[in-house]
């Protein structure tokens, strides 16, 4: 079996000049074998940039667009293919979005070996821990307090026993955020478990340790990138200062990165996102260096269904990997593209035991949506 070709689809919402909030836009990577066997991946980044890193023609020894390596290729030779691409794009990739691209590729790599062995993926990464996952719903919050105590007492009901919110307005502004975490605590009762997400718009160690502090009193389950994860120092100084678990990681690439944050960081919880950090084959190195030190790891997942299933297969075969994101957004990339997307239910999304990543694509959605 050779590697035939490698396809990427890029596909958006919005149109090309209006504002793309998160889960609206996506890109998608078809690895296609001489056999029929397809892998299916995605990478949660720029869908150009991941599209141009997968499809350039070479420029010199370490400047190799990641097809042009793939093509005649033996699909199931993963690890040895995953350094082949770091390798012949290391001046260009190692981090950021060169590995988002390998990561891409990576989940479809598995997805062929997995169709391949007719064996489910969490059994070929070393066995199924757990029949189902429990879920924590993530939502963008509203620019008022009312607004998001509806959002939640939504979720709740619908049978979340854990939620986060954050991106959009929070972390704008001091006042406001404390309002609207007040009106979600509220709603949701004081044992609720609660987390928040600054996406580093707390910016600097002063604030957030300031916020950290006047927080305390919402029994927070964990606050997530208050500060950039470049800031090692700033990070572990946070570390104790309130009762809430100190989250981070998602921005992060490779083990090399990984073990930075994990050693100077020192977080309660780490967030490798499957299609950023490497794929499956890192993800898999991560969770080691994280389990070493005693580290936390809850996955970043906020994508389409390709990433939900990614996500699922690799928490399955974790010995502590008992908690999942699961995306609240409204977006069609979200609800729409996977067919048979994976469903949240009672608390839990199942870990299902077929072949492959099992994922039913919607065509008229990637034609309607392509870029
Ligand atoms: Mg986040």
């Amino acid at each position: 079996m050779k590697i035939a070709d490698v396809e990427v689809i890029c596909l958006r919402v919005p149109k090309e000049n209006d504002i793309c909030e998160w889960g609206e836009d996506a890109v998608i990577v078809r690895v296609i074998t001489d056999t029929g066997l397809v892998g299916l991946g995605e990478s949660d980044s720029s869908p150009p940039v991941v599209k141009a890193i997968i499809e350039a023609a070479n420029s010199n020894l370490y400047c190799y667009g990641l097809k042009q390596l793939l093509i005649g290729e033996n699909p199931l030779e993963i690890q040895r293919l995953w350094d082949k691409m770091y390798w012949s794009s290391n001046y260009m990739g190692r981090r950021g979005a060169g590995i988002h691209a390998i990561s891409a590729i990576d989940i479809a790599l598995w997805d062929i070996a997995s169709q391949y062995y007719q064996t489910p993926i969490h059994i070929l990464l070393g066995g199924k821990y757990r029949d189902k996952i429990r879920a924590y719903g993530t939502f963008i919050p509203e620019d008022s307090p009312e607004k998001n105590r509806k959002i939640a007492s939504k979720l709740k009901k619908q049978g979340f026993t854990s939620l986060k919110f954050g991106g959009g307005i929070l972390g704008d502004d001091p006042h406001m955020d404390y309002q609207i975490i007040e009106a979600v605590r509220d709603e949701l009762g004081s044992d609720y478990e609660l987390q928040i997400d600054l996406a580093t718009k707390w910016l600097t160690y002063g604030h957030a340790v300031n916020m950290f502090k006047r927080l305390d009193k919402f029994n927070l389950n964990w606050i997530e990138e208050p500060i950039l994860a470049d800031d090692l120092k700033g990070y572990s100084k946070l570390l104790g200062v309130s009762g809430a678990k100190l989250a981070g990681g998602e921005s992060l690439t490779t083990t090399y990165e990984f073990n930075d944050f994990l050693k100077y960081a020192q977080p309660d919880i780490v967030q490798p996102d499957i299609t950023r950090c490497g794929g499956f084959s890192e993800i898999r190195k991560i969770n080691d260096l994280a389990t070493m030190r005693g580290t936390k790891l809850v996955p970043h997942g906020f994508s389409t269904g390709i990433l939900l299933s990614a996500t699922v297969q690799f928490l399955a075969a974790c010995q502590h990997g008992d908690l999942i994101e699961y995306s609240q957004s409204n977006s069609p990339l979200f609800t729409k593209l996977v067919k048979n997307i994976l469903p949240f239910e009672n608390g839990y999304v199942k870990v299902p035991d077929t072949v492959g990543l099992n994922i039913d694509l919607d065509e008229e959605i990637i034609e309607k949506y392509k870029i």
